[in-house]
């Protein structure tokens, strides 16, 4: 063992669990150079080559080509690896771990929060330092990580997602409500559980959202239009009134932050827009028109383009009778990510992360790769890794930091920049030439030999916050 990991070690407070992997816990402010370095500084399609990368305490202090003044620091030598900004999911479920016809009959919070646990150490593993959680009682997850306690990326937690009566959070069996309003005050496993809140008019869309914030929610998620998993809304719905999307807007930002929309369809979008949401979740089916408004507004859009991708068909929890719809609709909406970029709206990085371990780590891992071919090419000509790198990076990090002085972040995320958050990863290839290397080359989401388990080889050292929690060098 090098004697500067050795040195670092000795205050080790936190060890890896599930993966074979090297986690290591700094508690001061130390100082470690990443020597001879290209960096990739998450917003200019080049790399910069031969520098040396200062960090200290939990942000980088300078970049130079010079070599600073180091007595005392950790070196790491980077023999002309990539240093590049950790990578940040902008919508995920880290508590909704299992399918949800096991989780809602047969599991309790400690079941979620068991595997939620391994979840966040290999999303950390896999050069993620940030998340932003959409819907789940992520809040504990986030105490336990930032304490040292267990090992993750930074979470941003929504709390329960806001919906109304048959919105897309109502999971209630069909009778729990009866047919009269007065008869329906029960709630069903999946409130409980802290999923989601059902809320209807703007005393109770308040209260939802103030209960979130009262938790430590850094962004509201709410529910404006259907969807696909859940039980009573069809995809093509409106959800909340625009009297209710306000009350939820005007909570949120009389905590200093934001609300995003769980929405699809120009209707709904523009009802959102209208009320100051900030973030639109999915909305796959707008026109460029409403895409340009929610850019000039300072929006971003968070489509998972696996919902748009051939796999989707080989998936086997998609029920046979929608693959007909599922087969249209991804003809229909091939182009959909150019037309975001041609419209000029900030696309962030998402994988939605949900459903079992393997599924979702699975269809994050294929995300990465999908969105180079969804949002490469066209009239334009985009350089599909240079968007799918920025919307990993520079510009989720900027969505991220609309939380405003709920924002746990020392400093700005999704670059290297002195100043910035040290967040970190060092990888062994140029990501702006072939993606894969961050990403095990996986290139098929269902039917690939690839476990999720698979560490991802050329993702040599993960720093969070100035600390090394992964180092394979
Ligand atoms: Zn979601």
């Amino acid at each position: 063992m090098k004697k500067s990991m050795l040195k670092i070690l000795v205050t080790a407070t936190a060890v890896c669990t599930a993966l074979s992997c090297t986690v290591l816990k700094a508690e001061e402010a130390k100082q470690t150079l990443f020597k001879n370095v290209n960096v990739f500084n998450g917003t200019e399609n080049k790399l910069y080559d031969n520098l040396n990368v200062l960090v200290e305490g939990g942000l980088i202090k300078t970049i130079s080509a010079d070599m600073p003044d180091t007595t005392g620091a950790t070196v790491i030598e980077g023999n002309g690896k990539t240093l590049m900004p950790g990578l940040i999911d902008g919508h995920v479920h880290l508590m909704i771990n299992n399918n949800y016809s096991d989780i809602l009959p047969n599991e309790d919070p400690y079941d979620l929060g068991i595997r939620s646990v391994l979840a966040v150490e290999h999303f950390l593993m896999d050069g993620f330092t940030s998340v932003r959680d959409m819907g789940g009682p992520a809040f504990a997850l986030a105490r336990q990580i930032k304490k040292g306690v267990i090992v993750g990326p930074r979470i941003y937690p929504s709390g329960a997602f806001v919906s109304q009566t048959s919105g897309h959070g109502d999971f209630r069996d069909r009778f729990d409500m009866g047919w009269s309003p007065r008869a329906g005050s029960d709630i069903g496993n999946w409130e409980k559980l802290g999923f989601g809140a059902v809320a209807d008019g703007v005393p109770e869309v308040l209260k939802a959202v103030r209960i979130n914030l009262r938790h430590g929610a850094t962004q509201i998620k709410i529910m404006a239009g259907g969807g696909g998993s859940s039980k009573y809304d069809p995809i093509d719905t409106t959800q909340y009134s625009e009297e209710e999307t306000c009350a939820a807007v005007e909570a949120a930002a009389d905590w200093g932050t934001y609300v995003g929309a769980h929405i699809f369809t120009d209707r709904a979008i523009n009802r959102g827009l209208k009320c100051g949401v900030k973030t639109f979740e999915h909305a796959f089916f707008a026109t460029e028109e409403t895409y340009a408004k929610i850019g000039k507004a300072g929006g971003y859009v968070l489509p998972q383009m696996w919902g748009l991708s051939p796999g989707l068909l080989e998936n086997p929890n998609m029920p046979k009778d929608k693959l007909p719809l599922v087969k249209m609709l991804l003809e229909k909406y091939k182009d959909v990510g150019r037309t975001m970029l041609d419209a000029g709206v900030k696309v962030s990085f998402t994988s939605d992360w949900v459903g079992t371990l393997e599924d979702a780590h699975k269809a994050r891992r294929f995300e990465i790769y999908w969105r180079t071919q969804m949002f490469g090419g066209g009239k334009n000509n985009y350089d599909g890794n240079f968007e799918v790198l920025k919307q990993l990076t520079s510009i989720a990090g900027e969505m991220l930091a609309m939380s405003g002085p709920r924002n746990p972040a020392p400093g700005k995320l999704g670059v290297v920049e002195v100043g910035a958050t040290a967040d970190l990863i060092l990888v062994d290839g140029n990501p702006l030439e072939n993606i894969g290397v961050l990403n095990n080359n996986a290139t098929v989401w269902y039917g690939q030999p690839d476990p999720h388990k698979t560490p991802i080889k050329t993702i040599q050292i993960v720093m969070k916050e100035g600390v090394i929690y992964k180092n394979t060098l």
